[in-house]
């Protein structure tokens, strides 16, 4: 039996529809505009496409676009500074640092400049330790999309065995995280496991966050498991994700497609941590 597909199209625009009436009323309640900050350095063409992408949404959902775009060449020094400034400006809600950064800059200490408040990625030491601890912060994007995906198709991973291929800090470990979170009964996998298919055979749920075209296979799925891809690998037929879309869906009760399936969740996720990270800021400044 073919398996039911997960509509990430779908879900991203409900979330996005539901953020523009959330906003207007912090809006209308604070007289607060959540802003967007992206910060881009240099003329990366796929970076710039997502820059584009993101700036249009966050104003479609009624927040204010600071974007800055640095030049290719601009010292660490320069993006440090600019970085600083955004920290104090009360204007910027959230902070991006598009990655990556040119070869000549370490992206590191860059992240580390962005407070957590207005940390939109969820990717500096502290907003990895909140997670951690459980504590209020924000959370990265493409994790929490795969937890919104699961919610909306009702997915019961409370107490379930979830296997998480990939143990990057942009999306296996901050979504095996947030899955512990929801009590599920997490098992990281990653490059030295022995056995993938027999490990992913036990799960209830796989997330697949690999970057290995098509590793996924039906013989890696218990018949009527939800299989989540991460992945995405542009090729000559188009998108096409971790997952080996057409065996798997023979064997999975549900799968999420590539293109249409956690990509579109990224963008939406990002827009829910701004509106986020102005509340934060609101709330910090009442205290
Ligand atoms: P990464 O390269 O940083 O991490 C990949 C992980 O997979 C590593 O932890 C590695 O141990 C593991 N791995 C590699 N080969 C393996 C194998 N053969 N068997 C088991 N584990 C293996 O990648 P990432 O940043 O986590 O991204 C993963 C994929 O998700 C990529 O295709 C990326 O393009 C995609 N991605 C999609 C979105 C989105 O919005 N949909 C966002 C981020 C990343």
């Amino acid at each position: 039996m073919a398996a039911a597909i997960i509509d990430g199209r779908a879900v991203a625009a409900r979330v996005r529809e539901n953020l523009k009436e959330e906003v207007a009323a912090f809006h209308a309640k604070t007289g607060i505009q959540p802003g967007l900050a992206t910060v881009l350095v240099g003329e990366d063409p796929a970076s710039e496409v997502y820059v584009a992408s993101k700036r249009r949404s966050s104003v479609a959902a009624g927040m204010a676009d600071l974007h800055q775009h640095l030049p290719a060449d601009t010292s660490q020094a320069d993006v440090e500074r600019l970085l600083r400034e955004l920290a104090a400006d009360p204007a910027v809600s959230g902070i991006l640092l598009q990655l990556p950064v040119p070869a000549h800059l370490d992206p590191a200490p860059l992240i580390e400049l962005i407070p957590f408040e207005k940390d939109v990625d969820g990717l500096t030491t502290q907003s990895v330790g909140l997670l951690a601890q459980k504590k209020p912060g924000l959370r990265p994007c493409t994790p929490s999309g795969v937890i919104e995906l699961l919610d909306a198709y009702d997915v019961p991973f409370e107490g379930a065995n979830v296997v998480v291929i990939g143990r990057s800090e942009l999306v296996g470990r901050p979504v095996a995280q947030l899955l512990v979170n929801r009590n599920a009964t997490v098992t990281i996998a990653h490059s030295r496991t022995r056995d993938l298919a027999a490990v992913c055979r036990t799960a209830d749920v796989i997330v697949a966050a690999v970057g290995v075209k098509g590793l996924v296979t039906a013989d890696f799925v218990k018949p009527g498991a939800t299989v989540i891809d991460v992945g995405i690998h542009r090729g000559p037929e188009g998108l096409s994700g971790d997952v080996d879309f057409a065996g798997v869906s023979e064997v999975a009760g549900l799968i999420t497609p590539v293109p249409g399936g956690v990509g579109p969740m990224t963008i939406a996720m990002l827009l829910s941590n701004t509106l986020r990270a102005a509340e934060l800021q609101y709330q910090l400044a009442q205290q």
